[in-house]
């Protein structure tokens, strides 16, 4: 017998439908690219996307076409957000930070048929657009006509701008109904091995996505928050804000391309956010720049902090101003939140330090996710807080394979490998030690990279670190750390080790330590391991 109760599929542009109906005066600031703001709300964008939906339509783009966007955090964007996916386009956000060689890999393995670009991205669109030939029929600039940089397009592709476009369009669109599992949009993931692989949402996954990123042990976002996202609307979806902060009514502030520390902290304050989500990177730098000026965040509540552990350091830091950072763990492939750690009635009874402890893990799985960690063996870790395992995830917002590479495929109910390695506690706190490929093997014995790094990273003078299995003649790995000092101090190896004496086993205390300059970052900020394995495995062998 079925349920006699309506069945109205789950559809992106439900969200903004309900936003500018229940919340249409909730605020949306842009920070545009002169550093001026721009004040908008979600009556406004609503209507705004649906003209943008009806002109795709007018530039020939239909249901399942893919649409670009090479584009910052910014009011057009979440214009296309909606307008793309709400008329059944697919919205696929590109990292603009990747090597144009890749973005043109991206673009023609999508298919893209228009891309919506910052104006900014000039140089790159000159680069990319020649070898976009084949499906790409026209760029749209984020901007007013005044803002078309002269660009020398291939024949056949068009040069638009986003306000004509809309302009051109009328009110009389409405959001069209179809399949709730239809596909809304793409994100390649920046993979730090071979092409970068798409991971294809649909209405339905980014739907229970964002309302179980918005729960109260979740992102926890309500309606009187001001949402401030760091994190790129082409990562990951922001982690699900740009759909979530409507949902709930709370007002967003998008930062533009404006990242840098003064710039972040100035808005924050200026424009009463309290609540942000970024990744370590970001919270790292905004500290130094709080301590170096003396200023404060002022209206921040909370925080959430992923993509990297969060160094317990970090977190510490940030408790003392009042500002919890919470951490949540998952991967552009979990769309993207699996864990996010808030405190259960046990773990609330802690003491300070072991509160902080257990804070710096990954968090616990929310509902409509399911996380296992399985031994070698194929058995699963018991959950005693120790035992490591390969971690796997499945759920109502996990990828079942990347976009157009069959042979991916794991099925609806089967379990994707994260490539991460954790335990689990008696409480369900997923602990993670490390991605399989980062894993240090000495003797036998596993050595957490991510550990090594948070100790380091305690340490007063050093600014970033990155723990690597170097190989060695006698134990096959021992760890390698390499640090870069931060500015205006001097580091030394002896003092870096003598940090490390009472806090790891005596065979986890790296067998070298290497002051560079500067680390190598990926697209999405994180440290390269890949390259500095590559430059330094040999390093304990001369
Ligand atoms: P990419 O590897 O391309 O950067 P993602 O941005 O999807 O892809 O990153 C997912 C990976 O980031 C995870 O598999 C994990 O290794 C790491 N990660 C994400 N959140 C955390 C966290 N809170 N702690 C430690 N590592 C994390």
């Amino acid at each position: 017998m079925l349920g006699q109760m309506q069945c109205q599929p789950l559809l992106i542009s439900s969200i903004i439908r309900y936003a500018a109906r229940h919340h249409g005066r909730a605020e949306v600031v842009s920070k545009l690219a002169d550093g001026s703001l721009h004040r908008s709300n979600y009556a406004e964008v609503e209507r705004r996307s649906r003209r943008l939906a009806q002109a795709l339509g007018g530039l020939g783009v239909k249901l399942g076409d893919r649409v670009a966007t090479l584009a910052m955090n910014g009011h057009r964007h979440l214009e296309c957000y909606y307008g793309i996916s709400g008329m059944g386009a697919v919205c696929h956000t590109i990292n603009p930070r990747l090597a144009t060689d890749d973005i043109a890999y991206i673009i023609n393995h999508a298919e893209d048929v228009v891309l919506f670009a910052d104006p900014f991205f000039a140089a790159t669109l000159a680069a990319v657009a020649p070898a976009c030939t084949a499906s790409l029929r026209a760029i749209v600039i984020m901007g007013g006509p005044g803002e078309v940089p002269a660009l020398d397009l291939p024949a056949g592709m068009a040069l638009l701008n986003h306000e004509d476009l809309i302009a051109g369009a009328d009110d009389g669109y409405a959001w069209p109904i179809f399949d709730e599992n239809t596909a809304s949009s793409l994100c390649y993931t920046s993979g730090t091995t071979g092409r970068p692989k798409g991971v294809l949402y649909s209405h339905r996954s980014t739907l229970l996505h964002s309302m179980a990123g918005n729960a109260g042990d979740a992102l926890g976002v309500r309606a009187a928050d001001r949402v401030l996202p760091v994190v790129p609307m082409f990562h990951a979806n922001a982690w699900s804000l740009p759909y979530g902060a409507p949902m709930a009514g709370a007002a967003l502030i998008l930062p533009g391309r404006h990242l840098d520390a003064p710039s972040l902290v100035a808005l924050m304050n200026g424009e009463r956010a309290t609540f942000s989500a970024g990744v370590p990177t970001i919270w790292l730098g905004l500290l130094q720049h709080l301590r170096e000026t003396g200023t404060r965040l002022e209206t921040v509540k909370r925080t959430v902090c992923g993509g990297s552990a969060v160094p317990r350091a970090l977190m510490a830091a940030y408790e003392e101003m009042g500002i919890p950072i919470v951490q949540a763990w998952g991967m552009t492939e979990s769309s993207p939140i699996a864990t996010v750690n808030a405190p259960t009635e046990a773990t609330l009874k802690l003491e300070p330090e072991a509160a902080l402890d257990l804070r710096a893990t990954q968090g616990r799985t929310v509902f409509g996710a399911d996380v296992r960690a399985i031994r070698e063996d194929g058995t699963e870790a018991p959950w005693d807080g120790e035992t490591p395992g390969n971690l796997e995830f499945q759920g109502h917002w996990v990828a079942n394979g990347y976009f157009r590479q069959p042979d991916t495929a794991v099925g609806d109910h089967g379990w994707f490998p994260t490539g991460d390695v954790g335990t689990f506690d008696a409480n369900g706190f997923v602990r993670l030690t490390d991605r399989t490929k980062d894993l240090i093997k000495s003797g036998g014995e596993w050595i957490s990279s991510i550990d090594l790094e948070n100790i380091a990273v305690a340490h007063p003078d050093v600014a970033e670190a990155a723990a690597i299995a170097a190989t060695h003649p006698k134990w096959a790995e021992r760890p390698l750390l390499v640090v870069v000092a931060k500015p205006g101090r001097e580091l030394t190896e002896a003092s870096v080790l003598a940090f490390f004496a009472d806090k790891v086993p005596k065979f986890s205390v790296p067998d070298a330590v290497l002051v560079v300059d500067e680390l190598p970052h990926g697209a999405t900020g994180k440290i390269q391991k890949n390259v500095l394995r590559a430059k330094y495995a040999g390093y304990l062998m001369a």
